[in-house]
């Protein structure tokens, strides 16, 4: 099995789209190209890939509609915008979105290596450090045991399987705004949770566990017109 980072350039222009992916695979990545949304869709129907490298400017679906497709999918896949300079970006249709970076046209190849490699560190960073404990404000939450730990003390908190499921994406995701009905959808599975606001009622009873102090959230931060964030403990 190759376990190498697996990158799929969506580039509706063929050249363009080719010098991308043979720069990529010179990198020591896996590279598959897609000239538009079919292309993508059908790719990821064999596997999820780490990263997508999305150009906004596609016949038909966008690529801001991709990528809002794609974090539907998964938190995990890394997802950097290309844009043209004729392209007005709107930094909050970006985040809604759900991508995490991005980069204008013309660009450096090696300006674009640095993006990548920045996204998958963040991204894939997740996958290995987080194991089965992750610290949160001044809680720790233990995945297998389903828990929020007081290092205090050691006293664990059960956590009801809404709470649980809010707090593992964001576990999954740290650093990174995730739009509210996005968050919504990915944990709205066990219970039928009717209104959007429900949301905000579980973010506002999980700082009461985590955070030092709730009245000012530190770890479980507001992004305006987008939902919230995950910001690990810095030491
Ligand atoms: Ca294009």
């Amino acid at each position: 099995m190759d376990h190498r980072p697996h990158i799929v350039v969506v580039e509706d222009e063929a050249a363009q789209r080719q010098l991308l992916v043979d720069y990529l695979a010179k990198q020591s990545f896996r590279v598959s190209g897609a000239d538009g949304g079919p292309a993508l869709r059908k790719l990821l129907e064999r596997e999820l890939p780490t990263l997508v490298l999305l150009d906004v400017g596609l016949p038909g679906e966008d690529g801001f509609a991709l990528a809002r497709w794609l974090r539907e999918r998964s938190g995990r896949i890394g997802i950097i915008m290309v844009t043209a300079a004729t392209d007005t970006v709107d930094r909050v249709v970006g985040l809604e979105t759900g991508a995490d970076d991005y980069i204008s046209k013309p660009f450096e190849p090696r300006e674009l290596l640095a993006r990548v490699k920045s996204v998958l560190r963040r991204t894939s960073g997740t996958a290995t450090n987080s194991g089965p404990r992750v610290r949160m404000g001044r809680r720790v939450l233990d995945l297998e045991k389903r828990v929020l730990v007081d290092p205090a003390d050691g006293s664990e908190e059960t956590l009801a399987a809404s709470e649980l499921d809010l707090l593992k994406v964001f576990a999954e995701n740290p650093n990174r705004p995730l739009n509210r009905d996005w968050l919504l959808e990915v944990t709205a599975h066990r219970e039928m949770e009717a209104f959007d606001r429900a949301i905000d009622l579980r973010i506002t009873r999980l700082r009461r566990k985590i955070e030092v102090d709730p009245a000012h959230p530190d770890a479980i931060r507001t992004v305006r017109g987008v939902g919230y964030m995950f910001v690990p403990p810095k030491d």
